[in-house]
């Protein structure tokens, strides 16, 4: 999402004449706002900023700091007027006010806009898309979140959720496509729930009430419009060979169309993040996820019916308000049940504005959660091992990265269920049985032989690789 608004940010920018330095670190961009250390790091950042600053005055006398997104419209009076840290502050919903926050600190006034809006979804704006090989991209589609789970700071920073019309969407996608991009992430903080309500699409779409069996809302169930469904079919039909991904998904919004609909498509990849935040139903009515634990598993094992094969990701939270032992080892035992690939693994961390933190204690003590934490991620490794495990011999179609971090002999890509594949360097033919050989280059496709799988240090395998050849990506899917 960062990376998105950092797009549309660039993009109102370079309308209003501004253009890109590397001279400086990146002084204007948006913060991660979930973890501690995230926001230490820019704090520290901001401080040598301002101390670079005031060194250069003299010969760069324009200089100025902005900070824009959720850190901006949560911290605006510390970072404004107790720090003195910036000159420009600008909310995830006022990135069109940036030029005129701009000339106001041009003419020394700190300047900011952290307003929320219901509307704002950036529709007309098109993103400055900048990926380093410029073969993937994110396409924001919602913006906000209206369900308030109770540790989550996001319906506060991020405001209401509204949907981007789909005609936007669809022209932006088209875009990327001629550009040769290919691979798209749609990206939202509750993708799943989107509905356009553009365009007098009022009536429903069949399965109208979008819920997954087992699942409610804190707020009233939204009827009418386009969907989710809608939007995936519309999308994934514009280039065949483009992947499409979307995240962050919530497990309410699973309808059986839905999953239909992946597991039709031969470019929706077959890889579904599905958040629990833990495996306790106590814990989940606590954190007001709207499921219980049987909900969650009667939904996994929907999925796993009509997706067969498909890969499940996860985002867990360990030592929430009033979490036991017992909870504990049902998160634990979840874990095991599903047997993920992925995890985003979290020790709770309190939040201001938050139902929880008005409403709930936050008694379990940093020792515990941390500990919770440790046997999470040592119970999640041995799970990803035996699901990554189950790949060896199986041969993978992986869209090309570029260079493997570890060796330039080495490339790297990632396979239609998000895992990471390294492979040797290599020139192949261009077509079986042609004599004509190319180097492979990012954003190829390459049919992959998985012939050993390797343990690294994070909770994700990597995959060190047979190649066998270049494929039509079309026929690859
Ligand atoms: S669905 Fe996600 S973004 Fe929305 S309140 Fe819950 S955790 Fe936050």
């Amino acid at each position: 999402m960062n990376i998105s608004d950092t797009e549309i940010a660039w993009s109102i920018l370079q309308k209003a004449g501004y253009s890109r330095t590397h001279e400086l670190p990146e002084v204007l961009q948006t913060l991660p706002n979930k973890k501690e250390k995230a926001e230490q790091t820019i704090w520290n950042r901001l401080k040598h900023l301002t101390a670079l600053k005031k060194r250069c005055q003299k010969h760069k006398p324009l200089l100025k700091i902005g900070v824009l997104g959720c850190m901006a419209e949560r911290l605006k009076t510390k970072l404004l007027e107790q720090e003195k840290l910036v000159d420009v502050l600008a909310g995830p919903d006022a990135y069109r006010d940036l030029p005129r926050l701009l000339s106001l600190g041009y003419r020394g006034q700190r300047a900011s806009n952290v307003l929320l809006s219901l509307e704002e979804t950036y529709a007309d704006v098109m993103p400055v898309h900048q990926t380093p090989e410029g073969h993937s991209a994110f396409v924001s589609i919602m913006r906000g979140c209206d369900n308030m789970c109770s540790y989550c700071i996001v319906p506060f920073t991020r405001g209401r959720e509204r949907s981007r019309p789909l005609s936007s969407i669809l022209e932006e996608v088209r875009m990327l496509s001629d550009q040769g991009v290919k691979e798209v992430t749609l990206l939202g903080q509750n993708v799943n729930s989107y509905r356009d309500f553009s365009e007098q699409h009022f009536i429903c779409s069949e399965g109208s009430t979008q819920l997954s069996r087992g699942f409610k809302t804190v707020y009233r169930t939204k009827q009418g419009g386009l969907l989710f469904s809608d939007l995936l079919d519309k999308v994934s039909q514009i280039d065949p060979d483009m992947r499409i991904r979307f995240t962050s998904p919530h497990p309410k919004d699973f309808p059986d169309e839905v999953l239909q609909l992946i597991q039709e498509r031969r470019n929706i990849c077959k890889q579904i993040h599905l958040p629990a935040q833990s495996g306790s139903s106590r814990v989940l009515h606590a954190m007001r996820r709207g499921y219980t634990r049987e909900a969650y598993l009667d939904l996994v094992e929907n999925i796993r019916e009509i997706i067969p094969g498909v890969n499940l990701s996860s985002d867990f939270i360990t030592g929430f308000c009033g979490e036991t032992e017992e909870d504990h080892q049902e998160t634990l035992s979840l874990v095991r049940e599903v047997g993920y690939n992925v995890g985003f693994l979290f020790a709770y961390s309190m939040r201001k504005k938050t139902h929880a933190y008005h409403r709930l204690q936050d008694d379990v003590p940093a020792p515990v959660k941390q500990r919770r934490l440790e046997e999470l991620i040592s119970v999640f490794r041995e799970e990803a091992a035996k699901v990554n495990m189950a790949l060896i011999g199986s041969t993978q179609l992986v869209l090309v990265e570029g260079e493997s971090k570890r060796s330039s002999e080495e490339l790297c890509g990632r396979n239609d269920g998000n895992v990471k594949v390294v492979f040797p360097k290599t020139d192949l033919p261009i077509q079986p049985e042609k004599p004509q050989m190319v180097p492979i280059t990012s954003g190829d496709y390459v049919l992959v032989k998985v012939n050993y799988g390797q343990h690294d240090n994070k909770i994700e395998l990597i995959w060190l690789c047979l190649l066998s050849l270049v494929v039509n990506p079309a026929a690859g899917f």
